[in-house]
């Protein structure tokens, strides 16, 4: 069965910077293996309903500010799989759809890493911050029969998100990162799920939950199952890149 993964995309300079989660990134495509297709539910799309990108050419939106000139030259020209969208569409109550939608950089700046060839084609989920992990989690459970088809199904987002406190360190972002990587590594999916109530300083380190809700599509794809934790790195001392595969 496929892996599903969850990354943490950081900084768009990402795809142009050297340093260890670039490497790390350019490594896992290969770990990961050459799915048929990329279902991707990234941080950067917010809609109040699961939306599904059926767009088949979606362009590269550099959807973010004061970054080297560099990165708004780059484009990720994977086709997009309206047939597999609409599919998808199908298994996840209430979902909707659009046919105009670029990549945002959740998207791209890791696939880029992963899979530079930009040959298999991706759909892009959106994610939902009015809801919660439990909604999340559902429709990485509706999804989850890609897994045979040798679908990747893949969360971008980050482990640690709070901008305000880029460049600083404490105990309180430590914490929470322990906490999250150790309840991935022994599966307990329904701490996960409630991380907001049971994860020390959950709130200080996700102010905004949109880029933790990718983590729960990869992980009710795999049933809660445990995950294997890669890239304990952080970058501008607070932004956690860690990586989760199940
Ligand atoms: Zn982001």
């Amino acid at each position: 069965m496929t892996p599903t993964v969850f990354v943490s995309h950081g900084s768009p300079a990402l795809a142009v910077e050297p340093g260890p989660s670039r490497d790390f990134l350019q490594s896992l495509g290969a770990r990961l293996g050459h799915p048929k297709a990329i279902v991707c539910i990234s941080a950067h799309w917010e809609t109040e309903e699961v939306c599904i990108n059926l767009d088949p050419h979606p362009e590269t939106i550099h959807d973010f500010h004061g970054f080297p000139a560099e990165l708004y030259r780059m484009t990720y020209p994977a086709p997009g799989d309206p047939e597999l969208g609409s599919r998808i569409a199908r298994m996840i109550p209430g979902a909707t759809t659009t046919q105009k939608r670029g990549f945002d950089h959740g998207v791209w700046s890791p696939l880029i890493l992963m899979y530079p060839d930009t040959r298999i084609p991706v759909v892009e989920i959106s994610v939902q911050p009015d809801k919660d992990a439990a909604h999340h989690y559902t429709v990485g459970q509706a999804l989850a029969p890609l897994r045979d088809e040798n679908i990747l199904i893949m969360g971008s987002g980050s482990a640690t998100h709070n901008l305000r406190e880029m460049g600083r360190t404490g105990p309180h972002i430590a914490e929470f990162e322990n906490w999250l990587c150790k309840a991935v590594e022994e599966g307990r999916a329904d701490d996960l799920i409630h991380y907001e109530e049971r994860a020390p300083f959950a709130r200080r380190n996700h102010p905004t939950p949109e880029h933790l809700l990718p983590l729960f599509a990869p992980l009710g794809a795999a049933e809660g199952e445990p995950g294997e934790v890669l890239n304990r790195v952080f970058e501008y001392a607070s932004l956690s890149m860690a990586a989760f595969v199940f």
